[in-house]
């Protein structure tokens, strides 16, 4: 069986609703087997759902309900557009009623309380994948094809992160078990609501933005399934960004590793954690364009092919280099580590670090959001040691990003940082600082923002990745 996953483009209007019911048909056809739909909300609804949540807790009672009107007038637009039984829509309007009454109270709610819990928030926005669930179920069903709404907050089972859950993989699968695969074997496909889950308790949670493609990978890990798809707006994974690298080509096959490098370095095609319960398993995704499904797509699987030896290249935005300086840092133990610790402290996550030869200087790399926590959590680890000037300055520089140069094949091979370093000398880019981790699969290299969109292109034209067989 396959878990696919439909992205937010995919399901954007109710044309395209219909044609994920059509791809849906087709493979229980060849197949002989349903598979699970995984569906995405509207693209750009969850954006608006946040924005209904966070308006309301700073008291504005005007926007939510804007937003509540522009989700009925796109739903119902799009169940006149993808074909739906007159019968089917007559419920289906309802059902939406229900559910925008639900959220506009919800809201109410947050407005007057004035305060947004990260629990809150998820309730909100969850309800984005609760709405086109329902049309892709109802599309599917007036297509001839036995389909089935199921809520992900009765199969995937999370801790309490709100915001950025984790699953609990014994519970969800035995809640994915119990739940989908009798009504698989009923030829019945399940659509289950994507970057949704539920605690142990019942609170639903989401699993992060762009989180369905996770959502999809983690129901192929439980049920388990023969491999997974995640249909998107792009011809599989690519060399590049094509927003960025206009001649940015399809990659034919990768490997895990390089992927989870990939998508933890930005590249939106994947959710960063996507991967993580695949490989697990050895369960091959495949990356696939909803508008073109002939297309052949990606393959991401154990073994990805060795050459060429750069396979794709992407970056990471809104990123801060702290800096800890000091002459006095030299020859003493522990001082990373104890700078490592209050960052952990602070909640943060560190992208990338390194420390000059010297060690008078240790640099790491977090999300600008968190850099003030950051910086005030080391100045507190430190405050003894700047007292006594043995360290001079904790500081964040802003405003740069991450370059990422990733393939398996660069492993072993001399001259690739070369290449990388001229090819942004010759576009007159300067280097922040730049890392390379043990695996050899990544070379990432720290800019200002303004340059990382043209340090990209430049790196791919150096490596002919527009014109390389992939
Ligand atoms: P979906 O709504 O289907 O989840 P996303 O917008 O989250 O789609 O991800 C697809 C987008 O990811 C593409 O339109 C593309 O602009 C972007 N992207 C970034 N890096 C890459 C890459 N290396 N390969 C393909 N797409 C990429
Ligand atoms: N709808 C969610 C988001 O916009 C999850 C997803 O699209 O994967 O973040
Ligand atoms: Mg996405």
């Amino acid at each position: 069986m396959i878990v696919m996953k439909f992205g937010g483009t995919s399901v954007g209007t109710g044309e395209r609703i219909a044609g994920v019911a059509r791809i849906a048909g087709r493979v229980l056809t060849e197949r002989g087997t349903p598979p699970v739909v995984v569906v995405s909300a509207m693209s750009g609804v969850t954006d608006g759902l946040v924005r209904a949540a966070t308006t309301a807790a700073s008291g504005d009672t005007h926007t939510y309900q804007l937003i509540r009107d522009e989700l009925a007038l796109r739903h119902e637009q799009a169940i006149g557009d993808c074909g739906i039984d007159s019968e089917l829509a007559r419920g289906l309007k309802a059902e939406i009623e229900t559910l925008l009454n639900w959220f506009e109270n919800l809201c109410h709610s947050i407005s007057t309380l004035g305060e947004l819990t990260p629990r809150g928030l998820d309730a909100v926005s969850a309800l984005g994948e609760r709405l086109s669930a329902r049309l892709t179920t109802a599309a599917l069903l007036s297509q001839g094809i036995k389909a089935h709404l199921v809520e992900a907050t009765e199969v995937i089972v999370t801790d309490n992160a709100f915001g950025a859950a984790s699953p609990l993989i014994a519970e969800t699968t035995a809640k994915a078990q119990e739940i989908l695969l009798p009504l698989i074997e009923q030829g019945v496909v399940p659509v289950v609501t994507g970057f949704i889950g539920a605690t142990v308790e019942g609170i639903p949670t989401t699993l992060g933005r762009g989180g369905s493609d996770y959502s999809a990978t983690i129901l192929g890990s439980c049920l388990p399934a023969r491999e997974v798809w995640i249909w998107t707006d792009v011809d599989g994974i690519m060399t590049a960004d094509p927003r960025i690298v206009p001649d940015a080509r399809t990659v034919e096959r990768i490997s895990y590793a390089e992927v989870a490098e990939l998508s933890y370095f930005g590249a939106k095609v994947l959710h960063p954690k996507t991967i993580e319960p695949v490989a697990r398993r050895g369960i091959p995704v495949r990356v696939l364009n909803a508008r073109r499904p002939d297309h052949p797509g990606t393959l991401v699987c154990a073994n990805g092919a060795p050459e060429p030896v750069v396979k794709a290249i992407t970056a990471i935005r809104n990123l801060s280099l702290i800096s800890v300086e000091g002459s006095g840092m030299q020859g003493v133990p522990g001082v990373a580590g104890r700078a490592f610790m209050a960052v952990a402290r602070s909640n943060a996550s560190i992208l990338m670090i390194t420390q000059s030869s010297s060690e008078q200087n240790i640099c790491f790399v977090v999300r600008t959001v968190d850099s003030p926590a950051v910086v005030q959590a080391v100045k507190a680890e430190f405050e003894l040691e700047m007292l006594h000037q043995d360290i001079d300055r904790v500081a964040s520089q802003d405003d740069v990003a991450i370059m990422a140069v990733v393939g398996a094949g660069m492993k072993g091979v001399p001259g690739i940082a070369a290449r990388v370093f001229s090819a942004l000398a010759n576009v007159g880019i300067n280097i922040i600082s730049i890392a390379q981790g043990s695996s050899e699969y990544n070379l990432s290299l720290v800019v200002v923002q303004k340059d990382v969109d043209e340090a990209v292109r430049a790196t791919h034209r150096e490596f002919a990745l527009d014109r390389i067989a992939q």
